[in-house]
């Protein structure tokens, strides 16, 4: 299989912050994919699977592993006898187009999360009530060790983590779904949809939510709204305007300044309101956050 060098992953992701992956391979069926974890084991390389990129702040200087990005076979989704059976780098928009011509609900939740099926076993993606644990049956996993089917139970599931390994990668999962009507499920992807149009920047670039919910009666983003943080902008990176738990790359930011509005954000939480966020993107390469208190 084909091992590209140097490739620049930030543009990879949905914030387009990020240097490059030091090896990258498009593994295209289960068979290159397996070999492909298996290389970088003999080379005693990390691996990194990225989806479409919308979870995740890679560093400046980039990552010196294998990253993954799954295409091919692992692209595609297809209804059947009442469950979706869809490839790790399956798009969310994909699967929901699938569940919808076949009259199976209980993906729309799903609507508004710009990621892959893989990508969503690894974060528990979950929105408006409904979560991959609630629908996901099994996963089949792949790493230099082998290959295995996990139940949800079996991936730890958990409010956006799992227990899965970070070299471990989802090459397809296998949902639980119930007869819907498609008109019905065009309806509640609408309403939803304007929900989430409404009350996040859905058209600027970001990585989704900077921090988990705290145990706390106030939600990250009401929290940081509420320390005056809204719009706050180191160098090209800005807190939204609109919701105080987005990053928006606001013009040529790098990971560093988005780390440091994080770590400013973790500070006055702390001060506030004696909470320790906790960060939800994954970090990609050499990245790290001072202990909460401590800014950049
Ligand atoms: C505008 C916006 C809105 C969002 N709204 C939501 C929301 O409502 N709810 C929510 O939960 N999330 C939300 N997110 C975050 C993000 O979309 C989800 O976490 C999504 O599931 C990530 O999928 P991805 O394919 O983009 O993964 P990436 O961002 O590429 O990667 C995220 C993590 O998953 C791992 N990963 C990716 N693919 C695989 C695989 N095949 N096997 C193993 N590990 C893998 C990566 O290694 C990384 O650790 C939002 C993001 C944006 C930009």
């Amino acid at each position: 299989m084909n091992i590209e060098q140097s490739v620049p992953l930030g543009r990879l992701t949905t914030v387009g912050i990020g240097g490059p992956a030091r090896h990258f391979a498009r593994p295209q069926t289960l068979d290159e994919l397996e070999e492909a974890t298996r290389w970088a084991a003999a080379e005693g390389l990390d691996v990194f699977t990225i989806g479409l990129g919308s979870n995740v702040l890679v560093a400046d200087e980039g990552v010196d592993a294998l990253v993954l990005r799954l295409e091919g076979e692992f692209a595609g989704a297809e209804a059947r006898d009442g469950l979706l059976v869809a490839g790790g780098g399956a798009a969310n928009a994909v699967c929901l187009h699938r569940t919808r011509a076949a009259g199976l609900g209980g993906f729309e939740f799903a609507c508004a999360i710009p990621g892959t099926v893989g990508g969503g076993v690894r974060m528990n993606a979950g929105a408006y009530g409904g979560d991959w644990r609630g629908i996901l049956e099994r996963a089949l996993v792949v790493s230099a060790e082998g290959s295995e089917w996990r139940t949800a139970d079996g991936l730890g599931l958990e409010y956006r983590r799992s227990a899965l390994g970070a070299d471990e990668v989802v090459a397809r999962a296998e949902f639980r779904l119930v007869p819907k009507s498609p008109h019905e499920i065009k309806a509640t992807v609408s309403e939803l949809q304007a929900q989430r149009k409404a009350a996040q920047p859905t058209n600027k670039r970001t990585f989704g939510s900077v921090f988990k919910n705290p145990d706390h009666e106030l939600s990250a983003g009401r929290m940081l709204e509420a320390v005056g943080l809204k719009g706050h902008r180191i160098g090209g990176a800005q807190i939204s305007p609109r919701h105080g738990n987005f990053i928006e790359n606001a013009g040529d930011a790098r990971a560093a300044e988005a780390l440091a509005l994080m770590a400013e954000a973790r500070r006055r939480a702390l001060e506030e309101y004696g909470v320790e966020l906790v960060h939800e993107v994954r970090f990609v390469g050499g990245l790290e956050l001072p202990p909460a208190g401590e800014t950049l």
